[in-house]
């Protein structure tokens, strides 16, 4: 950390903070200039409340020079951390992992008669909302625990595994019975409490950036699942908000080279909501693939147009085959394979 003095700043406004430094077990170094005074601070930064220090007399600014987190980060783990979901190896740099399946689950013809055509084409991770988090209180909310029930039903009868997402932290435990995956949906990054309920769940995490989340916020919100003891975390990128009308959201496909320079987490790609478009999902799962992701997350329904959620952006399985198999040699061409 370094702290800047006002200039003319007296220099028992500087040694007040030194000593206060010096309290907390840190190494206050500074630097006496001839107009202000500078601090470098050598030592755990993360824990000093930069607010406090801001407010001191005297002081101009503070400046971390440690990115906020730490169990997310390269710095401290610099192998990549591989999670191994149904014989899949999410973030091995070799693998795309794919994850595939409908918005939100609907019955039970519906979620075998997609999870029969993705099992065909290889597809190992099932998707499917249970919970599903709506914009407005009128729209599907999910067949909840009925919901559960199929999706896993059907994932074992195709020897599939499952991902669902978490929408409250009070079904935490009913989902964990019954998923591989959870997902924490874009507008839940941030719930605080339940990314640290997480932190206990013992199954890995599918944490989505948020609608208007920065990177950093993104990788903090990672930091709170490691922090409370769950290593299993991968991030997704699914898009964020913008002025653009064009899309649903703004893909924000350098995420992807950006967030592997500083974390060791695995990041996958959800070009479905990130660009709520079919005719956009090829192409960007391409450049996704491209851009180094270690998977993709795509909706998939057996009939999009009465689907009761996202219909206009999820393939039917024949046009999700299609796609499947123009993304192989964009992943070959990367040294990956699809799985
Ligand atoms: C979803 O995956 O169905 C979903 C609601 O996604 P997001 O949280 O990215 O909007
Ligand atoms: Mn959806």
């Amino acid at each position: 950390m370094i702290i800047v003095m006002k200039a003319g700043a007296p220099q028992q406004q500087s040694a007040h903070i030194i000593q206060e430094l010096e309290a907390k077990g840190l190494k206050p170094m500074p630097l006496y200039g001839v107009e202000r005074t500078v601090i470098a601070v050598i030592g755990e930064e993360r824990e000093l409340n930069i607010g406090h220090l801001e407010s001191q007399p005297g002081v101009d600014k503070v400046m971390r020079v440690v990115e906020p987190y730490k169990l997310v980060s390269k710095n401290t783990k610099k192998e990549p951390t591989i999670i191994e979901v149904n014989g899949v190896k999410i973030g091995d740099s070799k693998t795309v992992a794919m994850m595939a399946g409908p918005c939100s689950v609907e019955s039970e013809e519906q979620m075998d008669e997609v999870a029969g055509a993705l099992a065909k084409m290889g597809v190992k991770i099932l998707r499917g909302g249970a919970f599903k988090p709506r914009t407005g209180p009128y729209a599907f909310q999910g067949l909840k625990q009925e919901g559960l029930d199929i999706l896993r039903s059907v994932a074992d009868r195709h020897g599939m595994a499952v991902i669902t997402e978490v929408v409250d932290i009070r079904d935490l435990d009913a989902i964990c019975q019954k998923t591989d995956i959870i997902q924490v949906g874009a507008r839940n990054m941030q719930n605080f409490e339940l990314l640290k309920e997480l932190g206990t769940a013992g199954i890995p995490v599918l944490l989505k950036r948020g609608l208007s989340a920065t990177i950093e916020e993104f990788l903090l919100a990672a930091e709170y699942i490691l922090a409370h003891g769950n290593p299993n975390v991968i991030l997704c990128e699914r898009g964020i908000r913008t002025f653009e009308k064009e899309t649903r959201n703004t893909l924000a496909l350098a995420t992807v080279p950006l967030v592997k320079e500083s974390t060791h987490l695995p990041i996958i790609v959800d070009p479905s909501h990130g660009t709520g478009k079919k005719s956009l999902i090829e192409p960007m799962s391409k450049a996704s693939i491209a851009a180094g992701a270690d998977g993709l997350i795509i909706e998939v329904h057996p009939n999009p147009a009465d689907a009761l959620s996202d219909a206009q952006q999820q393939f039917t399985p024949e046009e999700f085959e299609v796609v499947m198999k123009n993304l192989e040699p964009i992943a070959t061409a990367v040294g990956r394979k699809i799985a």
